[in-house]
């Protein structure tokens, strides 16, 4: 028997819905079908149920067969129907997932340390600070199978391993649930990996590998794969990116079964120096970041967004090792100089007691520095400069706060949109701009508006295949072709403006148009806001300057704004045409050329000429030995992270006083 609904349940059967469709659908004894467009899959698997994309307002058929079939399709339908009917706490709580939580380690085979290794390494300068601590190495091995086919006696035995390692990971992902104090994300992100590693899809199409003769590794890896492929193929964006996570399952899978452990950045020792390739940003960011002593990557350059991270929580970092990463692997202990880039592997004596001493006199300087924290820095005219703070969550406004932060001059609202497996709402997003804006009251924030590109793409936005992402779609571009986007953005920021002193800026504006677009847009948005009857207000508008192009026409750019902020991060990158993240041209990745100097000089003269405002949010605007050079051209605002603002509220009081 059957029966036909449309489906209320919000963003559709995804994993954790289709986990609950799962769940209450083996509840009964009848074989049960989920019927979408004529295809018919099992809907006791939620990999097969999540691979029927099945979305909110479509039709589909529940089909049951067996004892007790009328109460399966009541109950399922009724699930659809009323999705949050019945559930409990956890379940309604429960978010759903992004990507894998815990990479695995470790070593092996490491090659010999070169005669550089052992006299120190070195690699970009991305986050300034020394330090010394335990090495934590964080380089997930590369798995392989035993590449040898099966006697026919061996394969029970390997069927039996097999599940016994599923059972392993089933019951580590459990463990991991039912600690308190895994935050809602994480328990989301454990859920519904072992929601895969529990589903027949995986274990069916491991078994069948295995009767085939395959190993049990090699039969998991082609099983993760095959799977995995089919979430690849799948036309819906967030499905896709479910691949990583049965590429995820199948890794701790093969770990267990190849008697390797897993290694989390949870783990991370206190003061330890973390050695990875890479780490996404959005891993670094919720990782036990005050453990972290300091960080050594293959990857990265000194303007990536792992740097970024490093410097708002003053953690040293050395990045762009490349592949001499690898030669960290078997290092017990690490030293690295964030200034210089330099890292040294197990220091003698001599060295670590250099450091030592180096840690011991940042400190010191760092107690130092603590009186300018309340200070207002002025010129010698009187004239305010305001020091502000680069920060990317509100997790960081208490590092910008306790640093002194006199306000916000670039918020980057990048990670709102990565940390979620949707688009956040408007809802979501005004909030969090409204919390932004009332923490810094009467102080500026300064929301840039999302700056995304095919580089790190995200969930719910189609990016094209592009030969040069940073010459490609991204930033005020994308938005001003995704409407849809971009309002909901504008009309968050509206909204929050009620709450504070909200400013917003275009990140990667190259053409007047676009101001003039976003203007349009900006009012109409106003306009429906005021026909719904919800609270807003106006915002200072601005732009980054950020390309040259836009350093080219900065004389009309500031007829038409309310304020520059100068991002020399891109800046540099495309003055200079030189691949921020590229550590084989890091050297003329550098903001002291003339020529990035001469177009921060430009724009100084273009804003003050027009009376508006100028400021500065790349990594520059916290040099103390750039800060004078930047007042002279007429700046009145830094932006840096958190970890530069009393040094450079010290320079400018230095500075005033003649010194
Ligand atoms: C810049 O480009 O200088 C900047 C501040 O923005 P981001 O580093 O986020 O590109
Ligand atoms: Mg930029």
């Amino acid at each position: 028997m059957e029966r036909s609904t449309i489906v209320r349940v919000h963003e559709g059967l995804h994993a954790r819905p289709a986990t609950r469709f799962v769940k209450l659908a083996k509840a009964f004894e009848s074989d049960v079908e989920l019927v979408k467009d004529g295809k018919a899959v099992s809907a006791k698997s939620s990999v097969k149920l999540m691979l029927l994309a099945v979305k909110e307002n479509q039709e589909v058929t529940v089909r049951a067969n067996g004892a007790d079939a009328i109460e399966a399709i009541e109950a399922l339908i009724g699930y659809l129907e009323n999705p949050k009917a019945g559930l409990d706490d956890e379940e309604t709580h429960a978010p759903d997932h992004g990507k894998e939580a815990a990479p695995a380690p470790a070593p092996r085979s490491a090659p010999a340390l070169s005669d550089e290794a052992s006299s120190g390494l070195r690699g970009v300068a991305a986050s300034e600070g020394v330090a010394i601590g335990p090495a934590f190495v964080h380089l997930p091995p590369d798995i392989a199978g035993q590449g040898r086919m099966l006697q026919a006696d061996e394969i029970a035995g390997e069927i039996d391993r097999f599940h016994a390692a599923v059972a392993a990971v089933q019951a580590r992902m459990d463990r991991a649930l039912a600690q308190d104090s895994l935050s809602a994300g994480d328990r989301g992100i454990v859920a519904a990996l072992r929601d895969i590693a529990a589903d027949d899809s995986l274990t069916g199409e491991a078994e069948k590998a295995i009767r085939g003769g395959n190993d049990a590794v090699s039969a998991t890896i082609t099983a993760a794969s095959t799977i995995a492929a089919d979430f690849s193929a799948v036309d819906d964006h967030y499905l896709n990116a479910r691949a990583d996570d049965v590429h995820a399952v199948g890794r701790q899978i093969s770990l267990v079964l190849l008697g390797q452990d897993d290694a989390s950045l949870e783990n991370i020792p206190q003061g330890a120096i973390l050695i990875a390739d890479d780490i996404g940003a959005w891993d670094l960011a919720r990782a036990p970041l005050k453990r972290i002593g300091g960080v050594v990557c293959g990857h990265g350059g000194a303007t990536s967004h792992i740097a970024i991270i490093a410097r708002s929580h003053g953690i040293p970092a050395v990045l762009g090792l490349g592949d001499r990463i690898h030669l960290l692997r078997k290092a017990q202990e690490v030293a690295l100089d964030g200034n210089s880039g330099q890292v040294i592997i197990d220091p003698d004596a001599a060295t670590r007691a250099d450091f030592a001493g180096r840690v011991e006199a940042a400190a010191k300087e760092r107690a130092g520095l603590a009186a300018f924290k309340t200070v207002t820095p002025k010129l010698a005219d009187g004239k305010v400069i305001e020091v502000a703070a680069n920060i990317g969550s509100l997790e960081e406004i208490e590092a910008a706060q306790e640093a002194g932060a006199m306000g916000v001059g670039l918020f980057r609202t990048e990670l709102l949109f990565m940390r979620h497996m949707h688009l956040p709402s408007e809802d979501m997003q005004a909030e969090t701009y409204a919390a932004l804006a009332k923490a810094f009251a009467p102080y500026p924030v300064i929301v840039r508006t999302l700056d995304i590109g095919g580089d790190k793409p995200i969930a719910g936005i189609e990016f094209p295949d592009e030969e040069n992402p940073f010459l490609g779609w991204r930033g005020i571009r994308m938005c001003l072709d995704r409407p849809d986007i971009f309002k909901r953005q504008l009309r968050a920021l509206l909204r929050a403006a009620v709450h504070g002193n909200i400013k917003v800026m275009l990140p990667m504006v190259s053409d007047l148009g676009e101001v003039r677009q976003t203007r349009v847009l900006v009012d109409e948005c106003a306009a429906e806001l005021k026909a719904e009857g919800v609270p807003h207000a106006t915002f200072d508008l601005g732009v980054m300057i950020e390309t040259p192009a836009a350093v080219l026409i900065a004389p009309a750019l500031a007829k038409e704004v309310a304020f520059f902020s100068i991002g020399t991060n891109d800046l540099t990158q495309y003055i200079m045409a030189a691949d921020r993240l590229n550590p084989t041209v890091a050297k003329l990745n550098d903001v002291t050329n003339p020529a990035v100097m001469s177009a921060i000089e430009l724009t100084a003269k273009a804003g003050v000429a027009a009376g508006i405002m100028v400021g500065m949010c790349g990594e520059a605007a916290g040099r103390p030995d750039l800060i004078p050079a930047f007042l002279e051209m007429g700046l009145t605002e830094l932006s840096m992270s958190p970890a530069s603002i009393q040094r450079a509220k010290k320079t400018i009081t230095a500075m005033a006083a003649g010194e």
